[in-house]
């Protein structure tokens, strides 16, 4: 582990253009529980409502209304943990370009990251929009019809479907953000994954062109994943834990 961990700090340390790549993994220390951990995650517990479902059917709506302010709660409460505040330094510092992230919790942004550096695969579960014209609502606001009325209204602006503003399974990627992931993965030096199981398409292919286009791979993971053996550098441990030593390393 020592040996591992000075070893991804020379690379830190070589990179002109480093990328990190995060996963729920980066945030299970701040409360939110990832997909795929087995028994606590996610996914063992909810399986996720598709895109479709949503949209053709108002009970799975009211479904994930409900699911999102009585379940979802832990990333209403959460703080940025040792592993965010470590990258938002790296980018701070100017050893990391910007976090391609899957997350959808806004605790990169949160850990001070200014939002162009912060660039979300999957959306934003901390605030909904209307489907049709991207009217931004607040969760506070349809906490309140929930409550009220048990469902959330229609958009105000066109009446268009609200939802929060994440990507759901089956819902098209969101296009600037993929065109930005795309060219941070062209260009880096150094593409660093910290905590996913890299199991999610097409998030999950950065990496594999990252390694395929010349750049560094490198994986900070509790468990291995497929990419393991196509990597540079692999740290199997808890990510506050390495990212904290890596970055006493670095100084
Ligand atoms: P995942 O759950 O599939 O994988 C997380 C990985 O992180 C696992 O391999 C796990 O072993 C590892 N891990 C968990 N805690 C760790 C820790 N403290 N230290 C080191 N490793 C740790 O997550 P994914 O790859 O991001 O894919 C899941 C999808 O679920 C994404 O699309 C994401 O949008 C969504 N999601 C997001 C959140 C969030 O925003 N915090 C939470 C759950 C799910
Ligand atoms: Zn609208």
């Amino acid at each position: 582990m020592k040996d591992a961990i000075a070893a991804l700090a020379a690379r830190i340390d070589q990179a002109q253009s480093m990328v990190c790549f995060t996963g729920a993994g980066i945030s299970t220390e701040s409360g939110i529980p990832d997909f795929r951990s087995p028994g606590t995650g996610l996914w063992s517990r909810m399986r996720p409502i598709p895109f479709r479902e949503f949209l053709t059917s108002p009970q799975r709506r009211r479904e994930s209304w409900q699911r999102r302010f009585q379940g979802d709660r832990q990333m209403d409460q959460a703080e940025p943990n040792r592993g965010h505040r470590v990258i938002a330094r790296w980018i701070r510092e100017g050893r990391c370009d910007s976090v391609i992230t899957q997350n959808v919790d806004g605790l990169h942004q949160a850990s001070g990251i200014p939002v162009d550096k912060v660039v979300e695969l999957h959306g934003n579960a901390t605030y909904a929009h209307c489907l049709d014209c991207g009217n931004r609502v607040e969760l506070t606001e349809l906490e309140a019809q929930f409550a009220a009325q048990g469902d959330v209204e229609a958009c105000g602006h066109c009446g268009g479907i609200i939802k929060t503003a994440t990507i759901s399974f089956g819902q098209p990627m969101p296009e600037q953000p993929m065109r930005r992931a795309q060219q941070l993965t062209a260009t880096c030096d150094l593409f660093l994954v910290a905590g996913s199981s890299l199991s999610v398409y097409p998030a999950a292919a950065f990496p594999e062109e990252a390694g395929r286009g010349g750049a560094r791979l490198a994986i900070i993971n509790r468990e291995a994943t497929h990419l393991d053996g196509a990597a540079d550098l692999v740290v199997h441990g808890e990510l506050g834990d390495v990212l904290e030593a890596v970055a006493a390393q670095l100084g």
